[in-house]
C-alpha cells in the first residue's frame, strides 16, 4: 500500500508537472506542433558544441567506471573550486566541495545533513515548491513568508518567523520563477539579520542558496556572493540549465570553509550523498563538466527570446517585472485569478503554470526556454486572450 502521506502529496503534486502531463495529453490530440508548451524549465536549446566533444572523449579514453570517493573525483572538485572561489569571492578547496546528483540531489544531501526532526526551512514567496517536499523528505517543514512586491526578499518577514526550530533560509537568485536577482544590499541585510539571530536564537542559521540559474543574466547584471557575506553559507547548483544537461543530473555543492563545525558538516554531507542512495555523482558527467568550467550555452539566445516575449505581451496589455535572469517570465494573472487565465490560455493550446504552483496565486510563470517557433506561434493566442479578458492593448 501506498503510504497515506505519498498519497496526499500525489494529490497535491506540482502543478508544473501537471500542466507537462497535459501538454503531453494535448500534444497527442492536436499536434505537437499546435501544441504551445511553456509549462517546464526544461530547456529545448541543445547543449553548447563543446559539451558533446567532451562527453565523447572522455568516454573513450576511460574504461574504468568504479566507484569513487563519494564526495566525487578529487581532480574533478578540484576544477570546480578553482572556478568557484572567484564566482564567490572565496578561496574554496576541493575538500569544500561535493559533487552531486543535479541541484536538486545537492539540496537533500544539505538538508538531511542539518535538519532535526520538525526543524523548519524559511523560503521567500514565490519559490520553487519542490522545496517544501525536500524538507519533508528530511523530517523539517518549509516554512514560506511573503517577499516584497518587486519579488525581492523581505529581511524583517524572514526575521520574524525565525524562532529556535529555524535550521536555515533557503534562497533562489536568479528565482525561478520571478527572475529577480536579489541584488548586493540585500544579501548583505539577510546575513547581518542571520548573524543577529543566530546568536539570538543560540543556533547557527545556515544559509542555502540555490544557484542553478547564476549564468543565466541579462544586461550583465551579476548575482552577488552569498559566500562573501555570511559564513555559514551553502551553495547548491547545477549544470541543468546552464548547459542544457538537466536529464543527466550533474552538479556541486560547496560549504563555506570559514562556517562554524565546518569538519562535521562537510563530513556529514558527504555522508548524507552516499545514504540517499545517490553514492556519487555520475561519474562520466564529472568527467566532463570538469573541462567545462564557464562554460554555457548561449545567453544571447535567451536575451532575444525574453526580449520578444516583453515586447508582444506588453503590447497585448499584460504586466510583468521584466526578469533579471532565469529563462522565466512571471506574469500579473489579469484579474488576479491564476486559475481563470490558465484555463484561457489552455483553450488556446497554450500551457502555462498557475502562480500559485510557487506560493504566489495571481500570477502565471513562462517558461521560455522553447524554440521561437513555439514562441511566435503562440501570440496569436495570448492576443486573443488578452482581447477576452479586455486588456487595454498598446497603440502604437
Ligand atoms: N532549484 C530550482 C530553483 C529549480 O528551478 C530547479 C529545477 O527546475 C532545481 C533546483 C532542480 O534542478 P536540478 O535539475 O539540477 O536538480
Amino acid at each position: 500500500m501506498v503510504a497515506e502521506k505519498i498519497k496526499t502529496m500525489m494529490e497535491s503534486s506540482s502543478f508544473i508537472r501537471k500542466m507537462f502531463e497535459t501538454g503531453a495529453k494535448l500534444k497527442l490530440e492536436f499536434g505537437a506542433e499546435n501544441v504551445y508548451d511553456f509549462s517546464l524549465g526544461n530547456p529545448a536549446m541543445d547543449p553548447p558544441k563543446e559539451f558533446t566533444k567532451i562527453l565523447l572523449e572522455k568516454a573513450a579514453d576511460h574504461h574504468m567506471h568504479r566507484y569513487m570517493p563519494n564526495a566525487g573525483y578529487v581532480d574533478v572538485r578540484k576544477k570546480v573550486a578553482d572556478y568557484i572561489s572567484s564566482e564567490q569571492k572565496t578561496y574554496i578547496t576541493e575538500n569544500d566541495v561535493v559533487m552531486t546528483s543535479g541541484a536538486g540531489g545537492a539540496l537533500n544531501t544539505v538538508l538531511k545533513t542539518i535538519i532535526n526532526p520538525g526543524d523548519k526551512i524559511i523560503a521567500s514567496i514565490p519559490c520553487f515548491m519542490e522545496y517544501k517536499f525536500y524538507c519533508d523528505n528530511h523530517g523539517g517543514e518549509l516554512e514560506l513568508v511573503n517577499g516584497l512586491e518587486d519579488f525581492n526578499l523581505d529581511i524583517e518577514a524572514i526575521e520574524t518567523a525565525i524562532t529556535q526550530k529555524t535550521a536555515a533560509v533557503i534562497i533562489n537568485s536568479p528565482n525561478n520563477p520571478s527572475g529577480r536577482i536579489y541584488p548586493q544590499e540585500t544579501i548583505v541585510k539577510l546575513s547581518d539579520m542571520l548573524v543577529r539571530k543566530s546568536k539570538e536564537t543560540g543556533r547557527t542559521i545556515y544559509l542555502i542558496s540555490d544557484e542553478p540559474y547564476r549564468k543565466i543574466i541579462y544586461n550583465n547584471i551579476g548575482v552577488p556572493s552569498v559566500m562573501d557575506a555570511y559564513k555559514n553559507s551553502i551553495v547548491c547548483t547545477s549544470y541543468s540549465k546552464d548547459l542544457s544537461i538537466p536529464g543527466e543530473r550533474i552538479g556541486w555543492l560547496t560549504v563555506n570553509p570559514n562556517a562554524e563545525d565546518y569538519t562535521n558538516l562537510i563530513n556529514g554531507i558527504i555522508l548524507c550523498n552516499r545514504i540517499l542512495g545517490y553514492v556519487n555523482a555520475p561519474a562520466l558527467m564529472q568527467r566532463t563538466i570538469a573541462e567545462l568550467q564557464g562554460i554555457s550555452v548561449d545567453i544571447d539566445i535567451y536575451r532575444k527570446k525574453r526580449d520578444f516575449l516583453v515586447k508582444k505581451l506588453k503590447e497585448f496589455g499584460y504586466n510583468f517585472r521584466i526578469p533579471d535572469g532565469t529563462f522565466y517570465l512571471f506574469v500579473e494573472a489579469p484579474g488576479g485569478d491564476d486559475m481563470e487565465i490558465v484555463d484561457l490560455l489552455k483553450d488556446e493550446k497554450i500551457l502555462v503554470v498557475p502562480g500559485r504552483g510557487f506560493s504566489l496565486p495571481g500570477y502565471f510563470r513562462i517558461a521560455y526556454c522553447v524554440s521561437d517557433s513555439v514562441i511566435e506561434g503562440s501570440m496569436i493566442g495570448f492576443k486573443r486572450t488578452a482581447e477576452k479578458l479586455g486588456l487595454r492593448q498598446e497603440t502604437k
